[in-house]
């Protein structure tokens, strides 16, 4: 049976305009990080792509690199939006980045127009568009001029292969030379995909005040700490989760007593506001609306259904973010 969108998809998200552009991204956007790989099952993969556009989520993160094996994101992406959701690709954001490891020898990542310039069209071939909407510099290159890296973003948008421009992981200072040079080029910075959770709090100290001067909107990834801001590892770690998984980049040793210890008493806040803590997390990325979007992993459907619907209750008084402060700092 060929997939019908649900006709109800627009009713509940909320859009958030992006810095000062003309886009608007979903609060809750999905990444394909994790399993959407090759060596993933395709069914689970195609079944949460399907069910976050079913929920109003018109937003899907890629980058070059994401499976594994590398590129097999991009191409179950690509799979996924032939047999079921071509006749919609108007209506979703799709990005894409570059910069790690991705084929050897000296072009095969960092910020060289040479990198930026053959990955993306590797990128497009794999999912099978004539664009993307965003395309990232994936990470900060010490020894490519930023003036390199910036001027291939702004090629690369005047040949229409991507419609917007961000970064990723840039540091404070070199987001704004970023912002400046891209102004100057014309192609204004539309975002910075930068990590930020309630256990990662590194972007409060600076860059938000930066992208806001800017001009540009921030999407805030691991918003949930890789899991851990959820209520998946109160009893240990499961055997399914990304704990347990080898080569994940969340490790048993990050799941502390310390950091558990923090968890429990969230996870007592979220349910005395109707919350799982997994939608207390996002609410709390989201508050203020200095966040974009929050940009979540899934690998599960019901965990996109639980996700998307922390929009019911974005709102924290201030004796709540008062009592996460303390507990964070406990
Ligand atoms: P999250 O912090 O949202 O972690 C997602 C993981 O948490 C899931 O895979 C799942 O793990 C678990 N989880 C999610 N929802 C629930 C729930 N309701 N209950 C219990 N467990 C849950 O984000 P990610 O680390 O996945 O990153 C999200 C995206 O951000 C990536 O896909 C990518 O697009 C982007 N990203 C960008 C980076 C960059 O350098 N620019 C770096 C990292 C990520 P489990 O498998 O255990 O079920």
């Amino acid at each position: 049976m060929s997939y019908l969108p649900d006709n109800q998809r627009y009713s509940t998200m909320i859009y958030n305009r992006c810095g000062q552009s003309g886009i608007k991204l979903p609060a809750i956007s999905l990444g394909l990080w994790h399993n959407f790989g090759g060596a993933d099952v395709y069914e689970n993969s195609r079944a949460m792509i399907r069910k976050a556009f079913d929920l109003g989520i018109t937003h899907f993160d890629l980058a070059n690199n994401y499976g594994p094996p590398p590129g097999s994101a991009e191409e179950t992406f690509g799979r996924v939006l032939k047999s079921d959701l071509r006749a919609y690709r108007d209506e979703m954001i799709i990005s894409t980045k570059a910069g790690f490891y991705m084929w050897p020898g000296p072009y095969g990542e960092w910020g060289s127009k040479k990198n930026m310039v053959a990955s993306l069209d590797q990128s497009l071939k794999r999912m099978g568009l004539d664009y993307v909407d965003i395309y990232y510099h994936h990470r900060p290159d010490p020894d490519t001029p930023l003036e390199e890296t910036m001027a291939a973003l702004d090629l690369i948008v005047r040949q229409g292969k991507a419609l917007y421009i961000g970064i990723s992981n840039y540091r404070e200072e070199r987001a704004r030379e970023a912002i400046r040079i891209l102004k100057q080029l014309g192609t204004p910075l539309l975002i910075h995909q930068a990590s930020y959770s309630m256990f990662n709090r590194w972007i409060e100290d600076g860059l938000q005040d930066i992208l806001q001067d800017g001009g540009a909107g921030c999407i805030a990834f691991c918003p949930l700490a890789q899991g851990l801001l959820t209520n998946k590892y109160l009893k240990g770690i499961p055997a399914d989760s990304r704990a347990a998984k080898e080569g994940s980049f969340l490790k048993e040793k990050d799941v502390t007593e310390e950091k558990i210890a923090k968890v429990r008493l969230l996870a007592e806040l979220a349910a005395e506001r109707g919350q799982s803590l997994a939608q207390m997390s996002l609410a709390w990325v989201l508050r203020e609306g200095k966040v974009t979007s929050a940009l979540i992993g899934a690998s599960r459907v019901s965990q996109i259904e639980e996700n998307a619907a922390a929009i019911q209750n974005l709102d924290f008084s201030s004796e709540e973010l008062t009592r996460i402060d303390d507990i964070l700092k406990s």
